[in-house]
C-alpha cells in the first residue's frame, strides 16, 4: 500500500525501511526491500508481518546504494513472503513493487505466459514476468516497460517501481490512479508515496500526472506523458511544519 525508492545514496537500505515505517500509517500486511550496487548482485529481503519484522530480517550484508521498497496490501494472493513484493521475474532480472491492482491480469498471463513458472498468486508477478518476455524477445527496458504499460486494461490502477539488474542505478517509475511522487536530491534521488515520509531526505517533490513513465538516476529525472513526449511536471517545495 506504499512505495519507497532511492538511488544514490551510501545508506540505500536504512532509508527505505525509516520510509516504509513512515508508510505504517497507511495499512498494509507484508513488506520488502530490494537494494543493490556496482559491487554485489543486490538483496532481496521480504517478510510477512510488521516492518520490524522486515527490519530483523535484513542482515549488516543487505547495502546498496539503489533500492527499492514496499508495504503491501493485498488485493490478489493472501498475505505472505512469496506474495509480498518486489516481485521478481523467473530469469533474476527485474525486481518490481507495486501498489494498486491490473484488471486484466489473468487475460494478459494467458496470452503472453502460458510457459512461464510463478512463484506467487499476484497481480504484480504477471506484470514484471511480462517485462522480462518482452525484453528477452528485444526490447529495451523502458519500452518494455512502456509496452507492458499500454497492454494494462482501464479498470487497473498501479504505482510502478522496476530495477533492473543490469542497469543498477536506474529507477523505472510509472503511475496512474495511485500516487506517486519524485523527490529530489543533490546527487541523489528518491521516489514515494507520500512527501512526508521521504522529508528526512529532501524538501523537493515532484508531482506526476496519471500515464506518466520516468526514468530516475541519481544525477537525472526523465519523464515522458503518455504519448513519449518529454514533459517537466509541477515541482513543489514542501516547508518542515506543513
Ligand atoms: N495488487 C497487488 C498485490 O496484491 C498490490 C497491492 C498493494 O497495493 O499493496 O500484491
Amino acid at each position: 500500500c506504499g512505495i519507497v525508492g532511492v538511488t544514490g545514496r551510501e545508506n540505500a537500505t536504512e532509508i527505505l525501511l525509516n520510509g516504509l515505517k513512515k508508510l505504517e500509517y497507511r495499512g498494509y500486511d507484508s513488506a520488502g526491500i530490494y537494494v543493490s550496487d556496482k559491487n554485489s548482485d543486490g538483496y532481496l529481503v521480504k517478510e510477512q508481518g510488521r516492518i520490524e519484522d522486515l527490519r530483523a530480517a535484513v542482515g549488516p550484508e543487505v547495502q546498496g546504494t539503489t533500492g527499492i521498497g514496499h508495504t503491501r496490501w493485498a488485493t490478489h494472493g493472501v498475505p505472505s513472503r512469496a506474495n509480498a513484493h518486489p516481485q521478481v521475474s523467473a530469469d533474476g532480472r527485474f525486481y518490481l513493487v507495486h501498489n494498486g491492482m491490473i484488471g486484466n491480469f489473468r487475460e494478459l498471463k494467458e496470452e503472453y505466459l502460458a510457459g512461464t513458472e510463478f512463484v506467487s498468486e499476484t497481480d504484480t508477478e504477471v506484470i514484471v514476468q511480462l517485462i522480462a518476455h518482452f525484453v528477452a524477445e528485444g526490447m529495451a527496458t523502458k519500452e518494455a516497460f512502456t509496452h507492458v504499460l499500454s497492454l494494462i486494461d482501464e479498470t487497473s490502477s498501479y504505482a510502478f517501481l522496476l530495477m533492473d539488474k543490469t542497469q543498477k542505478d536506474t529507477l523505472f517509475v510509472a503511475k496512474k490512479k495511485s500516487p506517486l511522487l519524485i523527490g529530489v536530491g543533490d546527487g541523489f534521488n528518491v521516489v514515494c508515496s507520500d512527501a512526508m515520509v521521504m522529508l528526512s531526505e529532501t524538501h523537493d517533490f515532484i508531482e506526476l500526472t496519471d500515464g506518466d513513465v520516468v526514468t530516475v538516476t541519481p544525477s537525472s529525472v526523465e519523464i515522458e506523458d503518455v504519448n513519449g513526449q518529454s514533459v517537466t511536471r509541477h515541482q513543489f517545495h514542501v516547508d518542515d511544519d506543513a
